[in-house]
């Protein structure tokens, strides 16, 4: 009579799931099982790019904080933003110079934020597209583009800039898990790029829903932390042994756990097991739901919503 949530891939196929069905009887589904294969595309452009500095040519675009002369006399470490300044010429060099140009152009034109190597779709269907980025400490995304508005969520303390294109980029902005980026597009899109200033990993996902509802749904489940066009958002922050209020998601909507977790849910007929979740497990629910949300653990935990508008 437990059955488990499946993951939903393609929204509204199941439009009246059982009430039961709507209480999580297994954890959230796991996006670290991913993580092992997302820095093979980062590690071919780190070739790349070690090659790049041995080869001089102009990088377009280059707007970071370091100029030509102020680089180092020799790299640390690989950074894909890094200005090109050593010259060693070897036959090699020259075989490699297309696969260079073409490694430079990647970095350089802006690319869909789903192209972007770094952004990881975790999840896709009609409704909504989902994407982890994990940018390492030093490192910048590509300049991307957004074509939907868009929810981000921070899972790490760490300290980042924003560049759109051809602008300067912004002073550093300290990020922590649970933090809410709500991007409304004021055209058809909106292009970027994320520098990580900070020391540990910049781990956050992207939540864009795909369609702006030209009527958005006046249901509101609980206090609006954040909203776009096209999303609400809801934080619920529960100490050990808390409960949220029962509400009602009447729309589709992701659930995300900030921390680790033993997260019960009840519906007012079903009371739900507890489930241990961890920090960036999440489920898209896309069928009517009403429940509340306990924290069974014995430490603080968040939990966060984003629903569909
Ligand atoms: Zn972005
Ligand atoms: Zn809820």
């Amino acid at each position: 009579m437990c059955e488990p949530f499946q993951q939903a891939t393609s929204w509204p196929r199941l439009p009246q799931l059982p009430t039961r069905l709507l209480l999580a009887e297994e954890a959230f589904g796991k996006i670290y099982s991913l993580r092992q294969f997302r820095h093979l595309a980062t590690q071919v452009l780190h070739g790349f790019e070690q090659l790049l500095l041995t080869f001089p040519v102009p990088r377009r675009g280059f707007g970071g904080p370091q100029a030509l002369g102020e680089l180092p006399a020799a790299p640390s470490s690989p950074n894909r933003d890094r200005g090109v300044y050593a010259m060693k010429f070897t036959p090699v060099t020259f075989l490699l110079i297309p696969a260079m140009l073409v490694a430079q152009q990647t970095s350089n034109n802006p690319v869909p934020v789903e192209e972007e190597p770094l952004h990881k779709i975790v999840l896709k269907n009609e409704a909504v597209i989902i994407m982890h980025l994990i940018l390492p400490p030093g490192e910048r995304t590509l300049f991307h583009t957004h074509t939907h508005d868009r929810i981000a969520v921070s899972l790490s303390n760490t300290s980042v800039t924003n560049q759109q294109m051809n602008e300067a980029e912004s002073a550093p902005a300290p990020t922590k898990p649970g933090d809410i980026s709500a991007l409304t597009l004021a055209d058809a899109s909106y292009t970027h790029r994320v520098h990580n200033v900070g020391k540990v990993p910049f781990d956050v996902l992207d939540i864009e829903p795909t369609v702006r509802p030209v009527t958005p749904s006046a249901d509101v489940a609980g206090p609006v932390a954040a909203e776009t066009p096209s999303a609400r958002v809801y934080s619920w922050f529960l100490a050990p042994g808390a409960t949220s209020p029962m509400h009602t998601h009447t729309r589709p909507y992701i659930i995300l756990s900030i921390t680790a977790m033993n997260l019960k849910m009840a519906s007012p007929d079903v009371q739900s097991a507890g489930h241990e979740v961890v920090a960036g497990d999440f489920k898209f629910i896309d069928a009517k739901t009403t429940h509340n949300l306990s924290n069974a653990g014995t430490t603080p935990g968040q939990i966060i919503e984003v629903e569909l508008k």
